[in-house]
Order: C-alpha cells, then sequence, then structure tokens
C-alpha cells in the first residue's frame, strides 16, 4: 500500500496517521501523503477493474493498508453521455457525472465512506459532522450500518426534506441557530471537548481522500482517458481540487496521458448568494473573503471555504475558472438539465449546469473538448427550488375539459 503519513501542505511537515488535522507547526491543513513510486501501476488497473462496484475497487489509493468493511456500498454512479445537453448549448461532447445515485444521494457518501471507515480503524464510536445538509445525511446512514453513534450539526434553516431525511436513520440532530460556518466553528470547539470523530473536523484528511473517487471513476469510465475539462460545484472547495489530485495521480502512475489539448482544464461553480472562492478569482486574489450566504444552493453555502486558495490555485494553473450564477439561473439549470437527460438535479447540480451554460454562452468551451459536468446531489432532496418553475393544468374528468385545455391537436396526431 501506498499511503505513508500526514503531511502539512504549508510547510510539508510530517504527522502519524491518526486524527489530526492542523499542522503543529505552522496551523496549515494536513493531507494524506502517498509513495506512488513502488507501485505496481498495471497490478493497480487490474485490482481496480476486477473490484467490487463501489469506491473500495481504487484501495490502492486510498489511506488504508488494507481495505476496509464497509457496510453501505458507494460510488461507481453512471456516467451519462448528454447529447441533448451538448446540442442545447452548442458543444461537441458533454458527459454528466450523476452521483445522485449514491445511497443518500449526493457525493458525501465517498466522503463519509472513507472518513467512518478511518473512525471505526481509529476506535471511535461515535461520529459527528458539521454539515450543509447532505453531510449530515450521508453520517447519519453511514453510522446506522456501521452501529456508530451520530450527532450531526446543521444550520436551523436547512431544507425540510434533508432534515427529516437525516432523522430517520435515528441520528442526533442539532440544528444551530447560526450560519454553516457558525455550525462548523462550534463543531471545532467540541472535538477538542470530545472523543468523536468530527468527519470534517479531526479526521478531515481522510474525508478529503474521499472526493477523489470521482475522478478516479471519470477516468475509467472514459476508458482510462482523461476529459478536457471539468465543471465542478465549490462549497470548501475540497472536492475541486481533489478530483485534479486523482488525475494527477493516475499520470503518476502512467494509468492515463494527459488529454492532447493539454488540461483537464477545472472551472469552479459557486451560486452568486455564496461565491467567496468565485470572487477572489475575479479580484486576483489568493485568498477568499468571508461572506454571509443568502442562496438557494444551501448545500454549498460555505461563506469562509477551507480549501479556498487551493481552489484558486487550481483553476487559474488549470487554464479554468470560478464562476458564480444567480438562484434564478440555478432554477435555469436545473431545469435544463431534467429536460434534456432525465436527470434531476439538487440546487447544487443547478449551479453547475448553470455555470456550463454560461460558459458555453461565452463561447469559452471549444466545439470539440471532451466535457464532464458533476451532479452532486438528487432534486428530491431540494424541491422548493422549483416549486414556481413548475406548472400543473388541473381540469374536471371530462374529455371536453381537457379539449378545452390542450385544444384537439393532440387527438388528430394519434
Ligand atoms: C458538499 C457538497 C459539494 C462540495 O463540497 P466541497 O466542500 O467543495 O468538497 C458539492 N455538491 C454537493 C451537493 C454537496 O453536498
Ligand atoms: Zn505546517
Amino acid at each position: 500500500m501506498a499511503v505513508e503519513a500526514l503531511r502539512c501542505k504549508e510547510c510539508g511537515e510530517r504527522y502519524p496517521l491518526d486524527a489530526r488535522y492542523v499542522c503543529e507547526r505552522c496551523f496549515g491543513p494536513l493531507e494524506v501523503e502517498y509513495d506512488l513510486s513502488a507501485i505496481d501501476a498495471s497490478a493497480v488497473r487490474a485490482r481496480i477493474e476486477s473490484g467490487p462496484a463501489s469506491i473500495w475497487r481504487y484501495a490502492d489509493l486510498l489511506p488504508f493498508a488494507t481495505p476496509p468493511a464497509s457496510p453501505l456500498p458507494v460510488g461507481l454512479t453512471p456516467l451519462v453521455r448528454a447529447d441533448r445537453l451538448a446540442e442545447r448549448l452548442g458543444l461537441g461532447e458533454v458527459w454528466v457525472k450523476n452521483d445522485a445515485a449514491n445511497p443518500t444521494h449526493s457525493f458525501k457518501d465517498r466522503v463519509v465512506a472513507v472518513a467512518i471507515a478511518k473512525a471505526r480503524e481509529l476506535g471511535y464510536s461515535v461520529v459527528a459532522c458539521a454539515s450543509t445538509g447532505n453531510l449530515a445525511q450521508a453520517v447519519a446512514a453511514h453510522a446506522a450500518a456501521a452501529g456508530l453513534d451520530a450527532y450531526v450539526f446543521i444550520p436551523a434553516d436547512l431544507e425540510r426534506e434533508k432534515v427529516l431525511a437525516t432523522g430517520v436513520y435515528g441520528a442526533k440532530i442539532v440544528a444551530v441557530e447560526g450560519t454553516y460556518d457558525d455550525v462548523n466553528r462550534l463543531c471545532t470547539e467540541l472535538s477538542a471537548e470530545r472523543e468523536w470523530a468530527f468527519v470534517n473536523v479531526n479526521v478531515r484528511p481522510y474525508y478529503a481522500e474521499g472526493s477523489k473517487t470521482l475522478g478516479y471513476e471519470i477516468a475509467e469510465q472514459l476508458g482510462f482517458e482523461l476529459p478536457d475539462r471539468v465543471v465542478c460545484p465549490i462549497a470548501s472547495g475540497s472536492m475541486f481540487t481533489k478530483i485534479a489530485r486523482a488525475f494527477d495521480e493516475l499520470v503518476e502512475l502512467g494509468l492515463v496521458a494527459r488529454p492532447e489539448r493539454g488540461g483537464p482544464i477545472f472551472c469552479g461553480a459557486q451560486a452568486a448568494g455564496c461565491a467567496p472562492v468565485a470572487e477572489a478569482f475575479a479580484n486576483g486574489w489568493d485568498v477568499c473573503r468571508p461572506v454571509k450566504p443568502n442562496t438557494i444552493a444551501k448545500s454549498l453555502a460555505i461563506g469562509n471555504p477551507a480549501d479556498g486558495p487551493y481552489a484558486l490555485e487550481l483553476a487559474r494553473r488549470s487554464g479554468g475558472t470560478i464562476e458564480a450564477v444567480s438562484d434564478r439561473e440555478i432554477v435555469e439549470g436545473i431545469e435544463l438539465l431534467a429536460e434534456t437527460t432525465g436527470i434531476f438535479p439538487e440546487t447544487a447540480g443547478g449551479v453547475t449546469v448553470a455555470v456550463l451554460r454560461k460558459l458555453a454562452e461565452q463561447g469559452k468551451i471549444a466545439p470539440d473538448e471532451r466535457v464532464v459536468v458533476l451532479n452532486t446531489g438528487e432534486g428530491l432532496k431540494t424541491l422548493d427550488a422549483i416549486a414556481d418553475a413548475v406548472e400543473v393544468v388541473r381540469i374536471e374528468p371530462r374529455l371536453e375539459a381537457f379539449d378545452r385545455a390542450f385544444g384537439l391537436a393532440g387527438a388528430a396526431a394519434s
């Protein structure tokens, strides 16, 4: 196994693989370090292709000495070719990675499966999280499957669908009167007081590794090739940067080649009502200015994103961008994806599709590019967002009533 140590992203100091997340020397964030030089790449590829239909087929590249037992399978979600969406946007080749097809219907199942597996290995019996919604559901479900107690902390104004779909698993739900950033601060304080594994606080380095599996899957599902461009939502910025890391690892192992034109180009997507990373990108800043969120895309509403500087660096280095779209554009993005692919995304998916559309309309995407756009959550989680956009024609149960509403055109055509 290639997993080596935890390493500070700022000063490079190394630490053992336990529950810690911040460098004692410089307070920089820690991440998992691997040594890929001794890996037999063709053996890894064979284990991937013959592995389970879940993220654990990539166990060689995850932070475990042996693949963990994981009772709720996650990942290997569909990568769907979206020709009708491409046509509507005047693009050549568009694929949708549909991560709504996970056990709790968002990409958060990936990060939680890895974090909880590590928490169990480290001997924790209680797991917890600070959540914008989807994480709470994933933690509650995976804790239930593993027989662990779960405490989930959420902003008090979260969507009802997400609260109920968390409580059903028996987790203790703590609704905090404040923003996600207030919830996160409380959890950071609590993590020093309790012997709990907070999946996105004290075991965050392992949690973050779960997002790499999105990158491995996209490459494998394209036949061990990389796309030219990825359009990806940004909350903390962790998933955005880890998809790039996954591609880099596959290139380093020689399992994929860089696209002929270079890249992949990384484009980040935020809601205008909470766009600290897009704002910093537009202004040429290296760090984000914290904001107070006000958007329907609550799952992306992090006002002080931990990985903002790394997301900015990736967008610039790869020739990409980070764009923001209004709530109205988000709803249009939801409808556009649903109408052209049959995939109904939550607000975060609407953000991503709206940014894809914006880039296409600005002529920023070449017609021969292969573009992958991420749908990270299920539309049924955020039904209120489209409540005003859906029209229902109500009639009496009589033929004349139908004809009055819809004319005779339908009857004549059949
Ligand atoms: C959490 C989340 C993201 C992105 O999370 P990062 O913090 O940027 O890694 C994207 N989409 C959905 C639906 C999410 O719940
Ligand atoms: Zn450091």
